[in-house]
């Protein structure tokens, strides 16, 4: 099959709030950036509600529009976006390779693209508890009554009583928004306090809809294939004992993980997989590589901040090119 080469001085991996700031900033630098779409374009963004902490939104906004807005200030100062999937990379010389295939099923590469600085925006994805029953469909029930988006699957649980599982933000919101729907939402957590927001927490306590279980851990999720889920085998730690609880959805809302398995064994990452970058700038250790937004930051993890770090990876990436003489110093930036 033919393949097709693409050659770019700016080549962004990922599009969301990180990933779209910097194709901001390197499109108006006149670095003529291709951002490659991820399996989620716009991010973790394009699957929540309300969003009301972005500042310049003093009525919130809601997070797929917000992203429809970062993609389009991309692409009017001429960022390319380019919908494929990217099967493997080569970062030991520069141009960066990236070797692309038409979706993650497909076998053949069909884009080759060259890149003299990568910035990598690849986010994260939800995490799962890891128990029986949990798996997708057909193994287990994730689809068929277990899911990781309140967002993308309450509407089906109109009328009907489900478990939510995690005791940070994203459960407080994900409970809160299930409240639309189901007809009682039950809040498990494994210990006896919540990390959220006071606000969030709050709001929680104060939502008649919503039963805090606490010291709870899920065994299992029980169910069948023609039935959907019937109930969960819980655990209290306190009182250390084992119980059926019935429910008809269970929704995992218990953190993310960095989408940095491309980059194993080649960039420096911790142990969860969150890149490491260079004291107060986005730089890897390949030099030309930059990282931002959920895939470098495990503290903030906000839309806020992985904008701004974005912003921090095109200003890097541009100065970068500069020095090694492939780009001319844009005023603008005035660094
Ligand atoms: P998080 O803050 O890391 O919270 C994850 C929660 O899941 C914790 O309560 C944790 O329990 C629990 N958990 C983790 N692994 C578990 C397991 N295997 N089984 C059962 N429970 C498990 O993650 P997050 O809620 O996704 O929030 C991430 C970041 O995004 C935070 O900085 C948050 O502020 C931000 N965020 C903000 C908003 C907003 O402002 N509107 C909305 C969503 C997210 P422990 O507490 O026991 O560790």
């Amino acid at each position: 099959m033919a393949q097709t080469e693409i050659n770019r001085k700016v080549v962004i991996l990922g599009s969301g709030p990180a990933g779209l700031t910097a194709a901001i900033y390197a499109s108006r630098a006149q670095l003529e950036p291709i951002v490659i779409d991820g399996p989620q374009p716009g991010g973790q963004l394009t699957i929540t509600t309300d969003v009301e902490n972005y500042p310049g939104f003093a009525d919130g906004i809601m997070g797929p529009e917000l992203m429809n807005q970062f993609r389009a200030q991309a692409e009017r100062f001429g960022t390319e976006i380019l919908n494929v999937w990217i099967d493997s990379v080569d970062l030991s010389e520069r141009p960066f390779t990236l070797n692309a295939k038409e979706s993650a099923d497909s076998d053949d590469i069909t884009t080759v693209i060259k890149a003299e600085t990568l910035i990598i925006s690849t986010g994260a994805s939800a995490k799962w508890i890891g128990v029986p029953g949990e798996e997708p469909a057909p193994v287990g029930l994730g689809g068929n009554g277990v899911s990781a988006c309140a967002t993308c699957d309450g509407f089906f649980f109109r009328g009907k009583p489900v478990v939510i599982v995690g005791g940070g933000d994203t459960a407080m919101e994900e409970a809160m928004f299930l409240t639309r729907f189901a007809s009682k939402v039950s809040l498990m957590h494994r210990r006896g306090s919540f990390r959220a927001s006071k606000i969030m927490q709050e709001r929680v306590f104060n939502n008649e809809k919503i039963d805090v279980v606490w010291n709870t851990e899920i065994r299992e999720i029980l169910g069948t294939k023609d039935e959907g889920v019937t109930g969960v085998k819980i655990f209290n730690n306190q009182k250390n004992e084992e119980s059926i609880f019935p429910t008809q959805g269970v929704f995992v809302a218990i953190g993310h993980k960095p989408n940095t398995d491309l980059f194993k064994g080649v960039l420096e990452m911790d142990e969860t997989g969150y890149l490491k970058t260079e004291g107060r700038t986005m730089k890897t250790n390949i030099p030309g590589v930059f990282a931002c937004g959920d895939a470098q930051d495990h503290y903030y993890r906000q839309a806020i901040t992985a904008a701004g770090s974005g912003c921090m990876a095109a200003i890097d990436a541009e100065r970068f090119l500069v020095e090694h003489g492939e780009a001319e110093k844009n005023t603008e930036t005035n660094w």
